[in-house]
């Protein structure tokens, strides 16, 4: 078989669909968040405005992260030096698991190196070392959770999106005696939609359940302190697992599980994605805390951002540019075809400095591609006008269907 040959096939193929991945090669720009310069192949350069970073307050570039940042660089040098058990544990990470355990309202919390690795080697562990398990996923989950839970190859469940009248009826077909997990995510980051987290767990309870919630896209911007839609909602000691990360809202990287001394040490024990690998940078765990004490106190940025998402919206409708209606701050425009989505992603990049990176599948199903637009506090009133504008341009250009007001 000629390999190169594969490659370079599949790639094609790819292409053919719309669905080849093109990164945009930016350079941000720290205190002018979220104006980027964007590199093109030929080697020149344009200013951009980003309007789908995970960056969602801007946190990247707080003056308080980046001086911790710069601090625990001076003190402690770059990397870890080693895996958390081999050298590798700073007291940075320390004060971060203990700042996380608070956050939560939880005993305890263990870092990752990413969200990614934290859902992957949590579920993975909780569901392969634990004798008999039974995993119920949402059918929406994240592609971390669906691996870990793959990977565990327990038994496994997946109920409707957000319907815990199916969860119910999966729970109440299994042996009661069999130890159940229910995994979901509060903001599903594709739709904007929430989960009915206290419908969820009142069915877990029903059933003697472990409830696994990832807050990723809520954490730092929900809840009086920054603690993700459960704390919002006080449901936080319902659930037994809350994952989060340190790279979207907060602005850093790194991702984390929060929940009883024994469960976190059990994983801490037990998780290969946890134990074989280096330590996160201390730096990046000083900045991460330095962010989440900074939201933790300080509701400003959440209120500017749900005020920006408002405005965004208004703007939208002006225009008639259809978008998904959802209770977050995630607006998606949905286009519903990959080829004119990727076209109009490059459009707006290349001839009005936006920067809308287009959702085709394998990330969202086959016809509801759409532009994820996340605004942010620090977009401002001319970036919305320009957004909604140049939208309403490539609508008519493109014939597509306008919202009927
Ligand atoms: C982004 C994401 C993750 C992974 O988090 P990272 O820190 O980016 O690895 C996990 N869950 C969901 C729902 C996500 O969107």
């Amino acid at each position: 078989m000629n390999l190169e040959q594969f490659f370079a096939d599949r790639l094609s193929s790819l292409r053919e669909d719309g669905n080849y991945r093109v990164f945009a090669d930016l350079e941000r720009h720290a205190g002018e968040f979220p104006k980027a310069t964007r590199y093109r192949e030929d080697g020149s350069t344009q200013d951009v405005t980003v309007w789908c970073s995970n960056d969602y307050l801007g946190m990247g570039q707080n003056d308080k992260v980046v001086a911790a940042m710069h601090e625990a660089i001076d003190k402690c040098g770059t990397g870890a030096g080693g895996t958390r058990n081999i050298s590798g544990t700073n007291h940075y990470h320390v004060k971060l698991e203990r700042e996380l355990a608070d956050l939560h309202g939880k005993e305890a919390a263990l870092i990752f190196t990413s969200g990614y690795v934290s859902n992957w080697a949590a579920l993975g562990t909780l569901a392969s070392k634990v004798p008999g398990m039974i995993v119920y996923s949402d059918a929406l989950n994240h592609a971390s959770m669906i691996e870990g839970i793959r990977h565990a190859r327990c038994e496994k469940r997946i109920f409707r999106h957000n319907d815990w009248r199916d969860l119910d009826r999966l729970m109440a077909a299994d042996d009661p005696a069999a130890p159940k997990l229910v995994a979901f995510e509060s903001v599903y980051s594709m739709d904007g939609d929430i989960a009915p987290i206290a419908e969820i767990c009142d069915v877990a309870d029903k059933y003697n359940a472990m409830t696994y919630l990832d807050e990723v896209h809520a954490v730092g911007m929900y809840g009086p302190r920054g603690g993700g839609v459960a704390e919002r909602e006080g449901l936080m000691d319902r659930l037994t697992v809350i994952e989060g990360t340190l790279g979207k809202a907060f602005g850093v990287m790194g991702g984390y599980i929060t929940g009883t001394r024994n469960l976190i040490d059990f994983v801490r024990s037990f998780a290969s994605g946890f134990i074989f690998t280096t330590a996160l940078p201390p730096a990046l765990a000083a900045g991460a805390t330095a962010s989440i004490r900074h939201l933790k106190q300080s509701a400003a940025e959440r209120a500017a951002h749900q005020a920006n998402v408002a405005r965004v919206r208004a703007a939208l409708d002006r225009q008639g540019i259809p978008h998904m209606p959802n209770p977050s701050h995630i607006v998606p425009v949905m286009v519903g075809d990959a080829k004119k989505c990727k076209w109009l992603s490059d459009i707006l990049l290349d001839q009005y400095g936006i920067y809308v990176q287009p959702i085709n599948y394998p990330t969202v199903p086959v016809k509801t591609e759409r532009l994820r637009i996340t605004p942010t506090p620090l977009h401002t009133e001319a970036d919305i006008d320009h957004l909604a504008s140049a939208l309403s341009d490539l609508w008519s250009q493109c014939a597509l269907a306008r919202a009927v007001a």
